[in-house]
């Protein structure tokens, strides 16, 4: 009988982690010779057990719980980086002793990791303990680099029209706009703040990084990746959903699309972790009005409340919005869990409004979908610029949830988008990108094949 690897697999406690770690779990866990464990809080492990198919041979494990909010739905944006050092000091320990006793029980074969690159300090625990560590990146490879090398060269140095060349591709610019507050006007001698640019230093650290991207789709990013690492990188996406860990609202909102015409329903959310502000939620309504476009809005309330609380169409949408838009068969707001995959993948949905979050960019270009782009967090700002420079399937209407946003600049973008020849054109794009992702992940992808790669280095 051969012998059989077990690969830890530790995702950061986000929803837009999670789930992609999951996938690959399940991916890895369906080789022959692989078995997988997936480490996290209690809470998270508690969440994810409820949700696995019950024919899945995934063993879940939790650590020692930190001892405050377990995942990032607990905290604010504010509370980010205390977050991250807080989760290294209480699950350090705990983590290392289930490497080293997972070794003690079989020193001939010891595991390997596969951590998030949030937690770039389990590659020190790997190199402590002598077993092998990659990191899996679940945003793209493009954003990541920009992202990567924005951490890693600061203090910043602006040219005169306030942009910033990156050293290792002197041929991307990011201007300052593009930049999220929180990295921005990061204070470098703030404890939780260092601790963060320690984590993105150490990610250059392993032997390897895996990326949820196709060097087909992403060939620019995954190259620039290469250089700003210098370390060997696997482009192993996408790997699609195939756990979910909420409950969607069922098919009320599926039935409302099946009454509309094709491409013709623009999906709107901002994903599991940002919102926008108050002001600028009611611009995005009048403006979604007035272009008479069909819509289905997943809404959250705005920055500054409770993200998962009640949502208050009459406090934060213009006055009977709801109520116009239900009753002219017009729009549907989704207040908590939409089932987002079921209605990218209905065929009058046309477009996509979002935060540039790199699960939904897979999923909306997988199903041929045009973009409009309103990045507010980390790399989404450089997946977005990535989308409307590079791959041309993207519009960006915002950027962050500070800024001032007009109705007449989002109700003339969504009409291009929707109406015009410019969405009818990104559509095209967009399906050419879904049939190079879904060859990717075919029988003898380029993605298949860096997967084959990839276990054969883990093993070795
Ligand atoms: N998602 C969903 N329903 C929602 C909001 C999000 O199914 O109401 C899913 C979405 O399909 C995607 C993930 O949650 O798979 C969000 O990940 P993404 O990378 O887009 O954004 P993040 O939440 O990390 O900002």
């Amino acid at each position: 009988m051969g012998i059989t690897k077990n690969v830890i697999l530790f995702p950061f406690m986000a929803q837009g982690h999670l789930i992609p770690f999951m996938q690959l779990a399940q991916l890895i866990d369906h080789r022959k010779g692989y078995s997988v464990t997936v480490v996290n809080t209690p809470s998270n492990i508690r969440t994810l057990r409820a949700s696995l198919p019950s024919t899945s041979s995934v063993h879940l494990v939790d650590l020692t719980s930190p001892g405050g909010p377990e995942n990032t739905d607990a905290i604010t944006h504010d509370e980010f980086y205390s977050f991250i050092q807080s989760i290294e000091l209480s699950i350090r320990p705990s983590f290392r002793r289930l490497v080293s006793d997972a070794i003690a029980a079989d020193p001939e074969n010891p595991p390997c990791i596969i951590s998030d690159v949030v937690l770039g300090w389990t590659v020190e625990v790997a190199e402590e303990l002598g077993v092998f560590h990659a990191f899996f990146l679940p945003i793209g490879a493009y954003g990541s680099a920009v992202f990567h090398s924005l951490w890693t060269q600061r203090p910043y140095a602006w040219t005169d029209s306030d942009e910033l060349v990156l050293p290792n591709r002197p041929n991307i610019r990011v201007h300052r706009t593009q930049i999220s507050p929180m990295l921005l006007h990061g204070d470098d001698d703030d404890p939780g703040f260092k601790n963060f640019r320690r984590q993105m230093i150490l990610s250059s650290k392993s032997s390897g990084i895996l990326i949820n991207t196709a060097k087909e789709f992403e060939s620019v990013g995954v190259e620039f990746m290469e250089v700003q690492t210098g370390t060997p990188i696997w482009p192993i996406g996408p790997i699609t959903r195939c756990v979910t860990n909420s409950p969607s609202s069922g098919n009320a909102c599926i039935e409302w699309l099946d009454q509309h015409a094709p491409a013709s329903v623009l999906y709107i959310s901002f994903g599991s972790e940002n919102a926008i502000s108050a002001p600028q939620m009611m611009e995005l309504a009048m403006g979604l009005e007035a272009s008479e476009t069909g819509f289905i809005w997943v809404v959250r309330p705005p920055v500054g409340f409770d993200f998962k609380g009640e949502f208050r169409a009459e406090e934060w949408l213009p006055k009977g919005f709801e109520e116009r838009m239900r009753e002219k068969n017009r729009g549907i707001l989704i207040r908590g869990w939409a089932p987002q995959l079921e209605i990218l993948s209905h065929a009058s949905t046309g477009g996509v409004l979002c935060q540039c979050g790199w699960n939904s960019v897979l999923e909306s270009l997988s199903n041929g979908l045009a973009m409009i782009g309103w990045p507010l967090w980390a790399e989404q700002y450089f997946t977005c610029k990535m989308l409307v420079e590079e791959v041309g399937v993207c519009v960006e209407v915002a950027r962050g949830n500070e800024s001032v946003v007009e109705r007449g600049h989002v109700e003339r973008i969504v009409r291009s988008v929707m109406d015009g020849g410019k969405g009818r054109e990104m559509r095209r794009k967009a399906r050419e990108i879904g049939k190079v992702l879904r060859e990717a992940v075919g029988e003898g992808g380029a993605s298949v094949r860096a997967m084959d790669e990839f276990l054969v280095k883990a093993v070795e």
